[in-house]
């Protein structure tokens, strides 16, 4: 069992995070339903059980449905409590008897008697990530919309308008961090059963069903829930007969008036090589858009995780990490978790200093010299505006004013003459973009408000 565990742990957490706190577990004995698992110091364990503590419960609940709560203990070399072989615990524990009700993939809870309503149908969905849930999502402007439409589809499924409900976004934005807070949440309420899977999982139990003739069941079992989540499912291009399943799928369980969630990294539209059918048909309730993060929002995530771990890290060291790292949530959170792991072990104060130190390979990967697409791209996000609009023939001010903008940050931050700017906002001339350089430089003297927005703008686009 545990090895397996291992094994999934790795996959979810990568190999270094792995090798770096997880690989120092040993396995102890079980009594009743609690397993004690061993860390050779007390702050691995801490740490253990602060980042994983739920997610070991989930997984060995899963291997060993008796088990329900995990104790990590420090281990005491040599004395009674020394751990055990991974099989002796397998041993030890309750022979798991052939339950035919679909399991409870819950985090392990206090012990609860109630029966539970709600159900995360395990027999054919992927658990739950207990981190992963709407008090812990930050909200701001990039992702107010898809987390409202989260909720509401969480509190009221199936409502009109909001099935399926689909989110899209880039790499590392929250998509799959929204779909499990809705599962949470429904668990929580105790209202119906849900179900969550990649479409590669989607994928793999279509096929293995199929091979085993069993997709009656499969299907079955699909068109049971009340609520199916589907994540990433960009998965699906290129892959005709999972597609064609899929659409099926989709249209019993819409039909039936149950709800479907649905994270992709591209608006229906643009998900070029789904069939037109099933991008309509993904159209045609809530779509709802993750934008890229802001500079604010990125500040706000560092600050919820650097108070939810204890450690104080300056106001300073946030606004750096902020930014530097600027590509995803994923991201910027690795790299913060990395400097709350230094300053634990070493037991020295998180400084700006120490930052750049203990992340320099991450910040190199990310100083790059910035190109006028990417001025455009930041640019046309602050102002909320089609990028397309940085080349388009159109005057209004709304989008003439940031794109003048932009013309001036190429001109300030890259080393391209007037000409070659102008040909990249759509053949315009060079005294366009002469004109906007001295306008910008105008309007920043005349108004602080638009000086701030640019002078940001420029960090953001210089780190
Ligand atoms: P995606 O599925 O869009 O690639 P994830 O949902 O896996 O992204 O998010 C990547 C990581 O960033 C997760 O650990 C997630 O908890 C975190 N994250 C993303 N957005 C937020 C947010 N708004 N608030 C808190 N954490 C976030
Ligand atoms: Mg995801």
């Amino acid at each position: 069992h545990w090895s397996r565990i291992c094994e999934r742990l790795k996959a979810e957490v990568g190999e270094v995070e792995y090798r770096t706190w997880l690989r120092q577990i040993t396995v102890g004995p079980v009594e009743e339903d609690e397993i004690t698992l061993y860390l050779p110091t007390r702050f691995l364990r801490d740490w253990v059980r602060g980042q994983y503590g739920d997610r070991l419960g989930t997984l060995w609940n899963a291997e060993v449905p008796a088990i329900r709560r995990v104790e990590l203990q420090v281990a005491r070399p040599g004395s009674a409590s020394a751990p055990v072989q991974a099989d002796g615990a397998a041993a030890a524990a309750p022979a798991n008897s052939e339950d035919a009700a679909p399991r409870v993939a819950a985090a392990p809870a206090p012990a609860q008697e109630e029966p539970r309503h709600a159900e995360v149908r395990s027999d054919l969905a992927a658990p739950l990530d207990p981190r992963f849930t709407f008090d812990t999502f930050v909200v701001g402007k990039p992702n107010e919309f898809a987390y409202a439409c989260a909720r509401r589809v969480a509190e009221r499924p199936s409502s009109p308008g909001f099935n399926p409900l689909f989110l899209y976004g880039g790499v590392g934005l929250g998509k799959t961090h929204l779909m499990h807070a809705i599962g949470a949440e429904l668990l929580r309420e105790g209202k119906v059963s849900v179900a969550y899977m990649s479409a590669e999982k989607f994928m793999y139990r279509f096929i293995a069903a199929i091979r085993s003739q069993s997709t009656m069941e499969f299907k079955e079992q699909l068109r049971s829930v009340d609520v199916l989540m589907i994540d990433d499912l960009q998965f699906l291009i290129g892959k005709d007969n999972t597609q064609e399943e899929f659409f099926h799928t989709f249209n019993a369980l819409v039909d039936a008036g149950r709800q479907i969630v649905v994270s992709a990294d591209k608006s229906p539209s643009d998900l070029s090589g789904l069939e037109d059918r099933l991008r309509t048909r993904l159209g045609c309730g809530m779509v709802a858009d993750i934008h890229a993060t802001t500079f604010e929002l990125r500040i706000s995530i560092l600050e919820a995780k650097a108070s939810a771990s204890g450690v104080v890290v300056p106001a300073k060291v946030l606004e750096f990490l902020a930014h530097k790292i600027t590509s995803n949530v994923r991201e910027l959170e690795g790299a913060l978790n990395r400097l709350i792991a230094h300053a634990n072990l070493f037991g020295r104060p998180v400084t700006l200093e120490a930052t750049q130190d203990v992340l320099h390979d991450i910040l190199k990967a990310h100083d790059r010299r910035v190109t006028i697409e990417e001025i455009q791209r930041k640019v046309a996000e602050h102002w909320n505006i089609r990028l397309t609009d940085m080349s388009s023939a159109r005057r209004a001010r709304a989008v003439a004013r940031p794109r003048q903008v932009a013309m001036y940050l190429a001109k300030q931050l890259t080393s391209r003459s007037l000409p070659e700017i102008g040909r990249k906002f759509g053949n315009r001339d060079h005294t366009t973009v002469m004109h906007a350089v001295t306008r910008v430089t105008e309007l920043m003297e005349q108004d602080p408000a638009f000086a701030e927005d640019v002078e940001l703008l420029r960090r953001m686009l210089e780190s």
